[in-house]
């Protein structure tokens, strides 16, 4: 087993003996505070690793941690022994509630190995408590391929030694249920967002939006440059991102903004000018704050989204079918700007392919990145850039439903060289209500 391959809203269910290596094993490949940890809880209750009188706190703390992980869409390892079925079907009820795919990764390792391994750490397990659990072990291996989980995953000792061992996330998988609403291009468009979110039913709580049925906003990049308020734009999304009420892919004004706050040489212009003068305009605290805060969101955040197993996929500038499920730079390039042939046009645009067009395949793409003034379905793909910050509108499509919702520019706030603003004329027939893809 060289590699171990999971979507990004994985839960990850460790089992083996005492003394395996889970947590080292965890400690190498995960992220501190991705691991939930028995030990640890143990620990937290009753200021104890080794008092086993605490379990049952201990056990309710984990599970609890657990879950309010999972319900911000965290990809979370379940790091305890897990060798008793109830054990196990408790953690894969609570990865199924969240809509999570769960894995069992079982610790196939010799008695003999755990009681070294035992023998030569601080915490000690005795010895008759291993052996006890080998034959747990044992038992699992032959019961949990029939116990529900989406993987069941053997690790031998071999593997663990493997150098070449990888364990990959596909965090452009994401297994959570919707349904969503797909809101294109912001571009600085604060009011008109924050009114596209209360239209589809949205409620403000403190800084973000979230929907009293669950719905889940997916933002497919560009929410800043050329609108008035870039930066409340990102504070909203990112809010919306870290409270579990929102999924987010970068698009091309991102990438700009993100090599702009990193030092980079890039050129002030198609609207980056106004994202920069609103930076310029904090004081220096904020300033690094939003920078931070910016490039966590920037590059924590896959090229693209796979949703509803594969039926939805979500990109800033579309994606070709046989890129879906890759991730490469040829992939990620396409991801940020479309089917670009290398060319300018003469007022210095990139010249564009209309990749749409070929588009055979089964998964429904929604993408912006081009600002057209309607959102057309075609072959199964829809743009819903509509040009908001140039005096469009800002569009969200309701998935599964497949309804549009639409609010009009409150003004043509940016003027792009080369760009034909027909938006206007058609800004009032559909844009206070909620239309079907016939419709648009
Ligand atoms: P428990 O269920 O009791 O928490 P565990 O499965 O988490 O046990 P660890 O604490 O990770 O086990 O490891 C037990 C001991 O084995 C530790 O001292 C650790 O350093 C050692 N160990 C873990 N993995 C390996 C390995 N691949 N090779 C050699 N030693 C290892
Ligand atoms: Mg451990």
């Amino acid at each position: 087993m060289a590699v171990v391959s999971l979507p990004g809203t994985t839960l990850l269910v460790l089992c083996g003996t005492p003394g395996c290596g889970k947590s080292t094993f965890a400690t190498r490949y995960f992220r501190e505070t991705m691991t939930v940890s028995s030990d640890r809880c143990r620990l937290l209750v009753s200021d104890s690793e080794t008092n086993m009188a605490a379990s049952r706190e201990a056990f309710k703390l984990f599970r609890f941690t657990i879950e309010r992980r999972l319900s911000l869409s965290r990809f979370t390892v379940a790091d305890s022994t897990a060798l008793t079925r109830r054990a196990r079907s408790e953690l894969l009820r609570i990865g199924r509630k969240y809509g999570f795919n769960v894995t069992l990764l079982i610790f196939n390792i010799p008695e003999e190995v755990c009681l070294d391994r035992n023998a030569g750490r601080e915490r000690r397990v005795i010895r008759q408590g291993i052996a006890r659990m080998q034959k747990m072990l044992r038992h699992t291996l032959q019961v949990a391929h029939s116990e529900g989980f989406d993987q069941v995953r053997v690790l031998s000792q071999e593997d663990m030694y493997n150098p070449a061992l990888k364990i990959e996330i596909r965090s452009h998988e994401v297994t959570v249920p919707g349904p969503f609403d797909i809101i294109g291009d912001i571009h600085g468009c604060f009011n008109e967002l924050n009114m596209l979110l209360d239209k589809l039913g949205y409620r403000k709580r403190s800084g973000y939006y979230t929907h009293p049925n669950g719905r889940k906003a997916v933002f497919p990049g560009d929410l800043t440059d050329r609108g008035p308020h870039s930066l409340d734009s990102f504070w909203l999304v990112k809010a919306m991102v870290d409270s579990g009420n929102a999924l987010y892919i970068p698009g091309n004004h991102c990438r700009k903004l993100s090599r702009y706050l990193e030092g980079r040489n890039v050129k002030l212009a198609n609207g980056l000018e106004k994202t920069v003068a609103e930076i310029e305009a904090l004081p220096a605290d904020e300033r690094e704050f939003f920078k931070e805060e910016f490039l966590k969101l920037y590059y924590g955040a896959p090229p693209y989204l796979i949703l509803d197993k594969g039926r939805l996929v979500v990109s800033h500038g579309g994606i070709k079918e046989d890129m879906i499920g890759k991730v490469s730079e040829r992939v990620r390039n396409f991801c940020f700007f479309g089917d670009t042939t290398g060319e300018t046009t003469a007022d210095g645009l990139p010249v564009r392919r209309d990749w749409a067009k070929d588009y055979r395949g089964d998964a429904l793409i929604v993408y912006g990145h081009t600002p057209v003034s309607k959102a057309i379905f075609v072959n199964n793909t829809i743009d819903i850039d509509q040009g908001c910050a140039m005096g469009g509108k800002l569009t969200a499509l309701s998935y599964p439903e497949l309804s549009l919702t639409q609010v009009p520019a409150q003004a043509a706030y940016y003027e792009r060289a080369g760009f034909r603003n027909d938006f206007s004329g058609t800004t009032n027939n559909i844009s206070t209500s909620t239309v079907n893809f016939s419709n648009c």
